[in-house]
């Protein structure tokens, strides 16, 4: 989700939803985990798609072919989120190296390389419940600096996912996700980042990739969050493209996403997407 204050500097119009889904029953519960699980099972299965010679279309196509085939819906595809000029054309995003996030796979359909790392991030619909994830998956054999930095982003997630516990603040996790990334040499791209999900693909709160324990929101039970730490291998500055989607690394350097769903209850959070 892009930042209000990406959106000043990118000159496109944010607004907030203010909608905030809070799970309060077994049944959505139970359809949200269910969710979550059958948007696992599609991005392990375009992982295993990913090799050289893949198109990024061919993982469109075969993402929105799975959704469906479990009676679900693709919910990135056809939705326009606050400040873009259109909707969204595909069920996936499909993002090569130095895309940041939101390559469209299906306008300008790319050819994944060995040595490419490709971000996958894919929502669905299940029982009117939205779910969203991502993964950064290696093509083929890649260099040291890759492998550390996809390591990183992944280690921020699951960092960010550990200080989401109910009495806690937004900015722990934030917090949590800067340090690791921060640690491993690497940058935080800092328009962008997590969001509540649930009812919509985004909603209330925005959760930056870094800031202070303590400060923001407070975490309560039964929130529906996106976790999504974004980084870079060289400086944190991004550029949309032309297309109204696509961010790229200004500097052209690699950038890795790792994102789950993850519910809020008594203790700490519930991976959602696993
Ligand atoms: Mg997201």
């Amino acid at each position: 989700m892009v930042s209000e204050h990406a959106s000043r500097l990118l000159k496109i119009s944010a607004r907030r939803s203010g909608s905030k889904m809070i799970i309060t029953n077994d049944t959505e519960r139970g359809d949200l985990i269910e969710g979550g699980k059958r948007l696992a099972a599609v991005l392990a299965a375009l992982r295993a798609r990913v090799a050289p010679g893949v198109t990024t279309e061919e993982l469109d196509t075969l993402a929105e072919q799975l959704i469906r085939e479990g009676g679900d819906t693709p919910c990135f595809l056809g939705y326009t989120p606050e400040g873009a000029r259109r909707p969204y054309p595909a069920t996936l995003c499909v993002s090569i190296n130095d895309e940041v996030v939101h390559g469209i796979p299906n306008e300008s359909s790319q050819t994944l390389k060995e040595g490419d790392i490709v971000g996958l991030d894919l929502g669905l619909t299940h029982n009117g419940i939205v779910v969203d994830a991502a993964i950064t998956v290696s093509v083929g054999k890649v260099g040291d600096e890759t492998k550390k930095l996809l390591r990183a982003t992944e280690a921020a997630l699951a960092a960010g996912i550990a200080a989401a516990v109910p009495g806690k603040h937004v900015g722990d996790i934030s917090h949590a996700i800067q340090n690791e990334i921060e640690d491993a040499g690497f940058k935080v791209i800092k328009e962008l980042g997590g969001h509540g999900v649930g009812e919509l693909v985004h909603e209330e709160p925005f959760i930056p990739n870094f800031g202070r324990p303590g400060e923001g929101e407070l975490l309560e039970e039964g929130m529906v969050l996106a976790l999504e730490p974004i980084s870079s291998a060289g400086k944190a500055a991004v550029v949309l493209a032309p297309d109204g989607y696509t961010f790229r690394t200004k500097d052209g350097s690699r950038s890795a996403h790792f994102e789950h769903t993850i519910l809020l209850e008594k203790g700490g959070a519930t991976i959602v997407t696993i």
